[in-house]
């Protein structure tokens, strides 16, 4: 098998890369953009990474998007960073680059970059966490993606873990993401700490013993744990993985993570369930889209 062109479509970035079948990664472009962008922001800057990289041989393409993607037909449906919706990008790309392309949610890809090339090789049913602005999950059960009736399944970030706690972006209160995505970590130092810093600074500086900031690491990792025990409990996984760029501060999260969850869990049913740090981190996505594409390949001739 070729190379993959993969296209990871963040919120507010837009890599392209040139990886191999076994998900190493060869190359890649790198590109940002501001949040109000539009379809033509995409791809204009997905045909100058083509450009950049097509001296590689390519046989596929697969793309990464924020929101909701119907995975079959390869159209975007929904954006909630830009409220950008009904884009068929598979097909815009395909179009562009001559190579069949196939798209899917990114919480997703990174899920599947985990069952191909991370901690989940041998493992059939586990839910991958992104812990970043937000927080969302990928659930495989049975060794698939599961996705749901309306392509929605896995939304951890939206479970009440508080009552009457903070406000979410999705209109309730008390909502996990509302409570230890990355944004809601800076948020919350800032209250405390009249400090306006970014995640990965409060993480540096918890390291370095700064007690508010561990305090505010820790309560977001218990958040995590009672959420994950509630998805246990339900689904009977044994398997967590904790990715996106907040879970960068694995060893900040996963003490507190680890003590909610034991003080949640219904343990007779689920005595084995392990909370591990995503092996592709920051690159799960861009991995994940030659996943797609190798996931893909089951069903059609490429
Ligand atoms: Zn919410």
């Amino acid at each position: 098998m070729k190379n993959i062109f993969c296209v990871d479509i963040g919120g507010s970035k837009l890599i392209c890369g040139v990886l191999t079948p076994q998900g190493e990664i060869i190359e890649t472009t790198r590109a940002e953009y501001s949040k109000d962008y539009t379809i033509d922001t995409i791809t204009n800057l997905i045909f100058e990474g083509y450009q950049k990289l097509k001296g590689h041989d390519f046989c596929a393409c697969g793309v990464a998007v924020p929101g909701l993607c119907d995975y079959e037909s390869g159209k975007w449906l929904y954006s909630p960073f830009s409220g950008l919706g009904d884009i068929p990008i598979a097909d815009i790309i395909s179009n562009m680059t001559g190579l069949p392309t196939f798209a899917d949610n990114d919480v997703n890809i990174s899920a599947m970059a985990e069952r191909y090339f991370g901690a989940c090789r041998e493992t059939d049913d586990f839910l991958w966490i992104t812990v970043s602005n937000g927080i969302g999950g990928g659930l495989y059960l049975g060794g698939d993606i599961y996705r749901g009736q309306g392509l929605s399944a896995g939304e951890i970030g939206h479970f009440i873990v508080e009552e009457n706690g903070r406000k979410c972006g999705c209109g309730n209160c008390g909502c996990l993401e509302a409570h230890a995505s990355g944004a809601s970590i800076a948020a919350i130092y800032d209250e405390r700490a009249s400090k306006n810093l970014a995640a990965k600074e409060i993480a540096e500086l918890a390291r370095g013993g700064d007690k508010t900031a561990l305090a505010v690491w820790q309560e977001a990792g218990a958040y995590i744990g009672k959420a994950v025990a509630y998805a246990v409990n339900l689904l009977n996984i044994n398997t967590i993985v904790l990715g996106g760029g907040a879970a960068e501060a694995f060893d900040l999260l996963e003490p507190s993570v680890t003590k909610s969850l034991a003080r949640n869990l219904f343990i007779k049913a689920n005595p084995d369930v392990k909370i591990v740090h995503s092996i592709p981190g920051r690159y799960a996505a861009l991995m994940g889209c030659a996943a797609l594409v190798i996931n893909n390949q089951k069903e059609k001739d490429i």
